[in-house]
């Protein structure tokens, strides 16, 4: 009887959800036969933001074409457009205006908030915290929504071993299986379960693909991947984006392979749209379309727009190529009609599921835009998400946590009072100066004597995302009072690093050190009083060697949002245990770069007593600090690893023990290496991790799974397989320090 029910409901609700989908595609259909060709290509058109839609319309130049383009439906999607006020006049004009009415998706880079802003994207990474990652990005969902945008450009799933390349502060840092979780938890935060309500937001994967692995780590130069590498590293993440449901994909500037990414039919359509089944619409990144000529691949624009199309580009953002050409090419025959449908029905989808021909201005609300935007709740999510994002990277000596009474404390460096860098690159909807400084975080503790003394600048400008900041490298103005301000202290904390326009799009470094003058001030400082914490402010990894040797306590607190200075404090102070785990290698010396932790065995290991093995005469191997790596106030034991073989799976456990005298959290990491396989494993390969809190004393028995799906690889031609085998099984606090036992896989 139960039963009987059970299945009468069940096929009720598929006979519901199948006219849901019948009932779009109809009206997809229906929508495409009204269409003309014009109408049709001005869909996969998108221009940015050009003219205020609330002020007189532009009478000439490119803004007058624009506009004209929007009121003739020559426009299908637009970016950078801000505020409800804004959205709703151009949203009006196309929808009251243009013959068909197809209301426009506005899209923006959200990456790591909008006027709230959390953490860069690297240091969320840091959290190992899916479901606090989650969480911020349905923040971020939840106040671009309420100002008109439906799209976000996040998240940005580059896998990269490279921190000269300033994007790496955008995305889960250099591991797979870990960048593959963070990305679907962005996608679950932005979309959510629902697309068309109005507090979610299409997400985007970005850049499909190879991006991160740009030569020397040049920001948009070309990327060469063998198929190991492509399959097993590159790619995963976009897989696990597809899986988790992502709306849309960006292809990329860069050329993989000899090829532009953005004119391959091999990535877009045989393995995205073919092979993964994924339905929904893929841009181009900024006029990637007009760079592929730039490139020396396409001959001239208009054969540029005919590679993309056919490569399976649905949308041209910003490079003209469709909207000049891409009629004409159907037209006199050089393009199908069919592939010009085939990309408008995955855009009328995505406003279909985003709930816009239901109602063009869903996202238009100016009460959920006053009370949503930089809200209370929102600041103590993104304090919640910035303390979890700090990395205590050494502490000896019992500096930390600094006692809250009777000290005298100097505050040194030009970024200890700053308000805008600790906000980071990518930030659409912020103002300059709303972050918490560092020294306004440490004077909410009153108990100490806080003074502050700025050192010789790290920079002389107002850097902003298009004004590069100006390093001094000279003016040491500063140093001097620095030095003797530090003298008297108990306790002297220099926040050092970058400044957050030193990383993000087109900001590559050929020195990863601390920048400009702040080495020497770190020294001298030192010389003067070794009780020296250094907080480090950055968007990459950088190299740190003599700060690693010499300082006693090195915390990481990357750029942090808007409540940097707060969650700084609150770690310094002990108020909260830091709990974070690097997401990238950190290397001693640029020559190391690119390192990751996953790296392959030579056939010369250091091991047979003659000079001819794999290493280098001037530096060693190991990195500065490793992938994974991260202290607490706390300590912990591992110990008892087993293994049991379930019919199809492995289970591993692995007892944790909190040693020390208070609670804190440990991410308990999970390795395997398959010790001789048809495409050669890494020696250590990322497959599980938990993040747990322990009481003092307290002890846990952590337990994963280990399937095939973990176990297997893909081989050269892109198939997925798994070889029976002996396995090593490694856990523990990092991929450097591990408990190790093995097991054959049959
Ligand atoms: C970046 C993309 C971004 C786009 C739109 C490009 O320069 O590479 O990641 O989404 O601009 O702002």
């Amino acid at each position: 009887m139960q039963k009987t029910l059970l299945s009468i409901l069940a096929a009720a609700w598929l006979c519901a959800a199948q006219a849901q989908t019948d009932n779009m595609d109809q009206f997809i259909e229906d929508l495409l036969s009204k269409m003309t060709l014009e109408e049709k290509v001005g869909q996969m058109n998108q221009y940015n933001g050009f003219w205020e839609a609330t002020g007189p319309a532009p009478s000439d130049g490119n803004a007058k074409r624009k506009y004209e383009d929007l009121r003739n439906g020559r426009v299908g999607s637009v970016l950078n457009v801000r505020g409800v006020e804004e959205v709703r006049a151009m949203q009006k004009l196309v929808v009251e205006e243009s013959r068909l009415g197809i209301p426009l998706i506005f899209a923006s880079d959200i990456i790591h908030g909008y006027k709230t802003l959390a953490p860069i994207p690297l240091a969320e990474a840091a959290s190992w915290d899916l479901k606090a990652i989650e969480a911020s990005a349905r923040m971020a969902a939840t106040e671009a929504s309420a100002t008109g945008v439906s799209w976000t450009f996040a998240p940005m799933m580059d896998i990269s071993r490279d921190a000269r390349w300033g994007r790496v502060m955008e995305g889960g840092g250099e591991d797979t299986y870990l960048g593959s979780a963070i990305a679907a938890a962005r996608i679950r935060g932005f979309q959510g379960e629902d697309l068309s309500a109005n507090n979610t937001i299409m997400a985007c994967a970005k850049h499909f693909a190879g991006y991160g692995f740009a030569q020397s780590g040049l920001d948009y130069y070309t990327a060469d991947i063998g198929t190991a590498t492509l399959h097993n590293t590159v790619l995963p993440p976009f897989r696990a984006a597809v899986e988790a449901g992502v709306g849309s994909f960006m292809n990329g500037f860069n050329l993989l392979n000899g090829q532009p990414v953005t004119g391959s039919s091999y990535l877009q359509r045989d393995l995205l749209k073919g092979e993964w089944g994924f339905e929904g619409v893929v841009v181009s990144d900024w006029a990637s379309i007009a760079e592929m000529e730039e490139h020396g691949y396409s001959e001239d624009l208009k054969a540029a727009a005919k590679q993309a199309v056919t490569a399976g580009s649905d949308i041209d953002m910003e490079s003209y190529a469709y909207i000049n050409h891409l009629q004409d090419l159907v037209e006199s025959g050089a393009v199908s009609e069919s592939l010009v449908d085939d990309a408008v029905r995955r855009i009328l989808r995505a406003k279909y599921k985003l709930g816009l021909f239901e109602d063009p201005y869903r996202y238009c609300n100016e009460e959920r835009e006053e009370a949503l935007l930089y809200n209370e709740a929102h600041q103590e999510a993104v304090l919640d998400m910035a303390k979890k994002s700090i990395v205590l990277l050494k502490n000896e000596g019992n500096l930390l946590p600094l006692k809250k009474e009777g000290l005298k404390i100097t505050l040194i460096g030009q970024l200890a009072n700053d308000k805008t860098s600790p906000l980071g690159s990518w930030r659409i909807g912020s103002d300059d100066g709303t972050a918490v400084s560092v020294l306004e975080g440490l004077s909410a503790y009153e108990g100490n004597e806080v003074t502050f003394a700025e050192g010789p600048k790290l920079w002389a400008n107002e850097p902003t995302f298009v004004t590069p900041v100006d390093v001094n490298t000279t003016d040491r103005t500063g140093m001097a009072e620095a030095i003797e301000t530090a003298q008297n202290a108990d306790v002297v904390i220099m926040v050092l690093g970058e400044h957050g326009f030193m990383s993000g799009e087109a900001r590559s470094r050929t020195d990863i050190s601390l920048p400009g003058l702040q080495q020497e001030l770190l020294e001298k400082v030192y010389e003067n009083n070794p009780n020296v914490v250094l907080v480090l402010n950055n968007g990459r990894p950088l190299t740190i060697p003599w700060a690693a040797e010499r300082i006693p306590a090195i915390v990481e607190a990357w750029q942090l949002g808007s409540q940097t200075g707060h969650a700084v404090a609150q770690v310094l102070y002990g108020d909260y245990n830091p709990s974070g785990k690097l997401p990238m290698t950190f290397p001693r010396n640029l020559g190391q770069v690119p390192i990751h932790y996953n790296m392959h065995n030579t056939g010369r290991p250091n091991t047979k007593g003659d000079v001819f093995y794999t290493h280098y005469i001037d530096s060693p191997l190991s990195p500065l600090f490793p992938f994974g790596y991260g202290l607490s106030y706390t300590t912990f034991a591992y110990d008892n690893l087993r293994t049991n073989l379930r019919g199809q799976s492995v289970e591993v456990t692995v007892k944790l023990t909190n040693t020390g005298d208070r609670a804190g959290e440990e991410v308990v990491q999970l390795y395997i290496r398959d010790r001789a396989a048809s495409v050669v494993r890494p020696t250590k390969e990322l497959k599980g991790f938990e993040k747990l809190m322990l009481q003092p004393g307290e002890s846990r028995t952590v337990a994963f799974r280990l399937t095939p799906q973990e176990l297997g690889f893909y081989m050269p031609d892109g198939q997925f397989v798994t070889e029976p085998g002996t396995f090593d099984i490694m856990v523990g606090p990092n991929s450097s320090d591990l408990l190790q036992t093995t097991i054959e896989w049959k």
